[in-house]
């Protein structure tokens, strides 16, 4: 499947599964992408210096004047990596994305939940401020400079991932519903979406079944302040520390479930569902939404 193809598949499901009011905003945050650039990943011993030789080595055949002359961006170490990378930048002060996806993964069967994950930074970032000097993007809760040299203060750059990655697999469980598929099978996207299921975390799933609604549109229309105001700034705060602490002490998702019946990881998550259920709710909320 070619990647404009892939493009306006998953342009359609986020209509779908937005809903109709979004038409319009997705639409033109689609607008944004410039391609999906898939690339032939592999480990290499060959020495690369220039763009040329990445490009070569990883049998990049779409674009290569434009990346050449810098009007596309490359990541040397999403190459190197093998990762699939969305580059966030500026164009004639105008926001552009450009998605580098390897051809190849370990999880091949996770293809398409992994190609919706990128392509939904592509409907949530969007600028923010822009003066001559500088221009600001942002995207769900993470900000950016992608012009000039401004000073972020907020870092919730690993909480959104989180919460941006429980978006896709619903999404992902969407298109299984719908059967929709893009690269993997219908077997292949059964595999993932238990894979994925077996790694929920109950506190991100206390947070995502509570404030979902809400949680979808601020994150599209980047009212981002407005709903840290609405379930209260030290809870969201207290939340945000959690996700990197628990991330940090149990990384992978082995690690999650061989740990799942220590006293730590209990004591861990139950830390966790209480700053959840201190959060405000709807009756107490001073702010109408
Ligand atoms: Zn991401």
């Amino acid at each position: 499947m070619d990647s404009k193809t892939v493009i306006e598949i998953v342009k359609d499901v986020f209509k779908m599964f937005y809903g109709n009011k979004y038409d319009e905003l997705i639409d033109k945050r689609m607008m944004n992408l410039v391609d999906i650039i898939f690339y032939n990943n592999h480990t290499t011993t060959n020495k690369l210096e220039t763009i040329e030789d990445y490009l070569k080595e990883y049998d990049i055949k779409k674009y290569n004047l434009e990346i050449i002359e810098k009007k596309i961006p490359i990541s040397k170490y999403v190459l190197e990596t093998g990762q699939q990378g969305t580059m966030i930048y500026e164009n004639d002060d105008e926001l552009k994305m450009v998605i580098y996806f390897p051809k190849s993964t370990i999880n091949q069967y996770n293809y398409d939940c992994i190609l919706i994950h990128e392509l939904l930074h592509v409907i949530d970032e969007h600028i923010i401020y822009q003066d001559n000097d500088v221009i600001i993007s942002q995207g769900g809760f993470e900000r950016m400079c992608i012009k000039g040299e401004k000073k972020l203060d907020r870092n919730f750059e690993f909480l959104n991932e989180i919460i941006h990655q429980r978006i896709a697999e619903e999404i992902n469980e969407f298109m299984y519903d719908n059967n929709i598929l893009l690269i993997n099978t219908r077997e292949e996207k059964e595999k993932s979406i238990n894979e994925y299921k077996k790694d929920r975390c109950p506190v991100v799933e206390i947070f995502y079944d509570k404030y979902k609604d809400i949680l979808f549109s601020d994150k599209l229309n980047g009212n981002i302040e407005d709903f840290i105001k609405y379930v209260g700034e030290d809870y969201f705060i207290k939340f945000n520390e959690w996700i990197n602490h628990f991330y940090n002490s149990y990384p992978t998702p082995t690690d999650r479930l061989e740990n799942s019946n220590s006293e730590e990881y209990k004591k861990m998550i139950n830390d966790g569902i209480d700053i959840i259920n201190n959060m405000n709710d709807t009756k107490n909320s001073q702010f109408s939404h």
